[in-house]
């Protein structure tokens, strides 16, 4: 079977194909960038609207992740807001001197500073988009929010983001480690599930 991943994020692309390639899912990346207006108000109308563009555009099985980190003391943000946490207006804006990802952390974390709660999850909306049929898996994973940046694996908050029963990030994990555990992992393995079940009938 081939997958079309309706994304131009390279951090999660690489974790589609690692985790799809293996369960003999061939995974396609787009040649062009959709730009996609991702007006919803949740992860999973903005998975949709991102499944159906693509899915429009290229006639073949799609799917889509909208994705994000939700943290306790400051939910549901940043949430929907993840990957350009940076530039929104609540709790001022961030300049971008590295990296989107570094001043997404810095941000977050000066939010949270001094905030004694650092409970956070990923969760992670995986839509399949097809011709005659579509739905959607869900994946999260729970952990803790760290005072600084460590590991230089994965992308996004991983290096601020312990998960529970780990004294490390997700960025100093193995990406096998990572897979094990993640809320895409978890969302694409439940995917897969789906798609065998479906050839069956
Ligand atoms: P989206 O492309 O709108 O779904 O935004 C997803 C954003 O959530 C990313 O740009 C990251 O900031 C964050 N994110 C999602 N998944 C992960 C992950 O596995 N590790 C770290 N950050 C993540």
């Amino acid at each position: 079977m081939r997958l079309l991943v309706a994304t131009t994020n390279k951090g999660k692309l690489r974790e589609f194909k690692r985790i799809l390639e293996p369960l003999g899912i061939e995974v396609i990346t787009p040649y062009e960038k959709i730009e996609v207006r991702e007006s919803g108000t949740s992860f999973l109308e903005n998975a949709y609207l991102k499944a159906k563009a693509y899915y429009e555009k290229f006639k073949m099985p799609t799917v889509a992740d909208d994705s994000g980190l939700i943290v306790e003391a400051i939910s549901p943000y940043p949430g929907i807001y993840s990957s350009r946490f940076y530039e929104i207006d609540l709790w001022g804006k961030e300049e971008i001197k590295e990296s989107k990802d570094e001043a997404n952390i810095r941000k977050l974390l000066r939010v949270l500073k001094n905030e004694k709660n650092r409970r956070a999850k990923f969760v992670a909306v995986i839509v399949f988009y097809d011709k005659d049929k579509g739905f959607f898996v869900e994946g999260e994973v729970k952990g803790v929010i760290t005072e600084s940046p460590t590991g230089d694996k994965g992308f996004g908050y991983d290096p601020i983001f312990i998960p529970e029963g780990y004294d490390r990030t997700m960025a100093e994990l193995s990406p096998e480690e990572k897979d094990l555990i993640s809320h895409r992992g978890k969302a694409l393995r439940k995917l897969y599930r789906i798609l065998k079940e479906c050839e069956k009938t």
